[in-house]
C-alpha cells in the first residue's frame, strides 16, 4: 500500500518549483527536512521569509539592500566616476567577486527584449540618466551577458547617454557568445573588465 501525506506532497510540490530542483531532489530535501530538528527547520523557514520580506531595493543603484542605500553606494572608498551597468543583482555579485572593479553599480533589471515584451521603459534607464545628470560619472562599463539582447541594449544605452559625454565601455570579448556572466570564471571576467573597450557609436 502506498503511504502518502498531503503535507509531504505539498512540500515536494513547492520545493520542485525552485530552479535546478526536480521532483527527485525535492523529495530528498523534504525527507531531509523531516529528519532535522524542529528548531533547525524553523530557522530555515524564517531565513527564507526574511529574505523575501526584509531585503529591499537600493534607491540609488537598484541593487539589494537591508533597507536604505546599499553598502556599495554608501562606501566612501568606491570610485564615483565609474559606473558598471549590469542586468541583474546576481551579475553584480559575480563581478564583485573578481575584486577588479572599484566603482559603483547600476542594476538595470534586465535587457531590452521585444520578444519577451520588455522595452526600455520597463528597465531603470530613467534612473540611470538621473544619476548621470547629477554629475561626477565619467565612464560607464556595460556588463551585460553576451547575447543578441545584451548587445542591443548596450547600443541603446550608448546612444541614450551620448549627449552627456560619458564614455561607454564594454567588457573585452573574453566571454563566449551566449555565456552568462554568472557562470564565467573569475579570472576570465577580471580580464574582460580590465581590457574593456569603448562602444562605437
Ligand atoms: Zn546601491
Amino acid at each position: 500500500m502506498a503511504v502518502s501525506s498531503r503535507y509531504l506532497d505539498a512540500a515536494v510540490r513547492e520545493l520542485s518549483r525552485l530552479p535546478g530542483i526536480g521532483p527527485k531532489s525535492a523529495s530528498r530535501v523534504a525527507f531531509h527536512l523531516l529528519k532535522m530538528s524542529p528548531s533547525d527547520v524553523r530557522r530555515l523557514a524564517e531565513t527564507i521569509v526574511d529574505l523575501k520580506e526584509k531585503i529591499s531595493t537600493c534607491p540609488v543603484c537598484g541593487g539589494i539592500s537591508d533597507g536604505g542605500n546599499c553598502s556599495i553606494c554608501e562606501d566612501p572608498d568606491r570610485e564615483r566616476k565609474v559606473l558598471c551597468v549590469v542586468e541583474e543583482q546576481k551579475d553584480l555579485l559575480t563581478i564583485e567577486k573578481t575584486g577588479v572593479f572599484r566603482g559603483r553599480y547600476h542594476v538595470l533589471g534586465g535587457v531590452i527584449s521585444p520578444l519577451d515584451g520588455v522595452g526600455p521603459e520597463d528597465l531603470s534607464f530613467g534612473k540611470l540618466v538621473e544619476r548621470l545628470r547629477a554629475g561626477g560619472i565619467l565612464e560607464i562599463l556595460v556588463a551585460f551577458n553576451p547575447t543578441v539582447e545584451g548587445d542591443a541594449t548596450a547600443l541603446y544605452l550608448s546612444r541614450l547617454v551620448k549627449e552627456s559625454g560619458v564614455k561607454v565601455m564594454r567588457m573585452a570579448r573574453g566571454l563566449p557568445v551566449g555565456a552568462e556572466i554568472e557562470y564565467a570564471d573569475s579570472a576570465t571576467l577580471a580580464t574582460s573588465i580590465s581590457d574593456r573597450v569603448e562602444i562605437g557609436q
